[in-house]
């Protein structure tokens, strides 16, 4: 099936590069002390474009995909191999771990909740499975 643009299985890791890291870093940097969001596209548990995306919320403790960048995203990935694995967003001030709000609001169980925290000097990635339930799997982040 060529036009499914996310995942059906869960990954068991999530590869990202030095360099992707630092775009991440780099955007939730810039973007603090609000939320920054994106996403992030690739196959085979392999990141290949990072998508920044704006957060409609402008908030300091949650966060919207503003949705026609998204769909933008998605349109972008229909005629490739490549599907979303990942949806990132920064946490400024507290740990690389899923809010309740997070939770609430993950409705893509087979995609990876990528996590930056800066809370401390160097910033935390966390990658997490969400499912319908709202039970949190720690999904490796393999920096490649
Ligand atoms: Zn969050």
């Amino acid at each position: 099936m060529k036009n499914q643009s996310v995942s059906f299985e869960p990954p068991e890791r999530l590869h990202l590069t030095k360099k992707q890291q630092r775009q991440i870093v780099d955007h939730c940097q810039a973007e603090a002390p609000l939320e920054a969001c994106g996403l992030l596209s690739g196959r085979d548990e392999r990141v290949k474009t990072v998508h920044k995306m704006t957060n409609v919320d402008e908030s300091e403790e949650h966060y919207m995909m503003e949705p026609k960048e998204q769909f933008e995203v998605f349109k972008s990935l229909r005629d490739t191999d490549d599907v979303v694995l990942s949806i990132y967003h920064s946490h400024p001030e507290t740990e690389a771990y899923p809010s309740p709000e997070d939770k609430r609001l993950a409705f893509y169980p087979t995609t990876v909740y990528l996590i930056v925290s800066l809370a401390d000097e160097k910033p935390v990635f966390r990658g997490f499975i969400i499912d319908e339930e709202d039970n949190v799997t720690e999904v490796p982040i393999i920096t490649t």
